[in-house]
């Protein structure tokens, strides 16, 4: 089947779906990106995710180049031409093309915009789910405004291929004090012994998931009780459960940290509880 990406206003095949050399997103990562699950052909929680894209966008001072209306528009034409019922929509926006200069580009300099949209495998998705993953920690080398969700991947791309250079499939994230900051691609959540779910307190050092977001609402639903603070590896080591939360996951089981099982090594009843309640709790449109 043809794949189609919008690139700049135009529905391109995917082989002639190409950027400017100086664009800005390849000179500098300067730039912006979203993820929307896609679900029944439907994005999930398309609000969310426009309302953090706008806050990123603002943070970067990059201007909002067509309306949240407009840009779910395209989305949902690049997810129906792409003929996508179950995967994820990406939207990147970048300053732009430039001369290559640190500063910004002049005012009128139009910002890049790329959508794509892509099939995943349910039942791939599924069959990793009830086994579990495994995770190593590593390091919290990024730099200090992770909350804006920027193109600047480089510490999460070595970080996870660290995780499988070391036979594992994901790395948390953890800063000098021994606490857990997040994953490379989803925030980091634990069930502790007295069955009390913890994760990390969203500031300017992880990104606010909007699936972590949407979690909270579905645990509001159980009589579970939950904390956001910080928790330490030690702490991980020790819990009942692990997860992850993002937008192409939704809950994913963590049974290994470090190469220490977690609770009794398998996916846990939480987990699994709140990956079966979530699409209740989050938008469909
Ligand atoms: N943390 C990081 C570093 C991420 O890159 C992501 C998603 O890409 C998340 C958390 C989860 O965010 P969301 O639930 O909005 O997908």
């Amino acid at each position: 089947m043809s794949r189609f990406a919008y690139v700049n206003g135009r529905y391109a095949p995917f082989r002639d779906a190409k950027i400017h050399v100086e664009d800005r997103g390849y000179q500098f990562a300067d730039g912006v990106y979203e993820v929307c699950e896609v679900r029944g052909g439907r994005l999930i929680d398309e609000r969310r995710h426009l309302e953090r894209l706008q806050r990123s966008l603002k943070e970067i001072r990059i201007p909002l180049p067509m309306s949240a209306r407009a840009l779910g528009i395209v989305l949902r034409e690049v997810v129906s031409r792409n003929r996508v019922g179950y995967g994820i929509v990406y939207l990147q926006i970048t300053r732009g093309v430039a001369r290559r200069d640190h500063a910004f580009p002049s005012p009128q300099t139009p910002p890049s915009i790329v959508v794509t949209a892509r099939s995943l495998s349910m039942a791939r998705n599924e069959a990793l789910v009830e086994k579990g993953i495994a995770v190593v920690s590593v390091p919290d080398n990024r730099w200090g405004r992770v909350d804006i969700k920027t193109i600047g991947l480089l510490p999460n791309v070595l970080a996870r291929q660290e995780a499988i250079d070391r036979g594992a499939r994901d790395a948390w994230f953890v800063d000098k004090d021994g606490t857990v900051m997040e994953a490379t691609s989803a925030n980091a959540w634990i069930v502790t012994p007295a069955r009390v779910l913890v994760t990390r307190h969203a500031d300017h050092a992880i990104l606010r998931g909007i699936t972590r977001s949407v979690v909270f609402d579905a645990i509001k639903a159980t009589t579970l009780s939950v904390e956001e603070r910080a928790f330490t590896l030690e702490e991980a080591y020790g819990a009942r459960e692990a997860f992850i939360t993002s937008a192409s996951q939704i809950v994913l089981p963590v049974i290994r940290i470090d190469g220490h099982a977690v609770g009794d090594g398998k996916p846990g009843p939480v987990a699994t509880a709140l990956r079966r309640a979530f699409h209740r709790y989050a938008e469909v449109s």
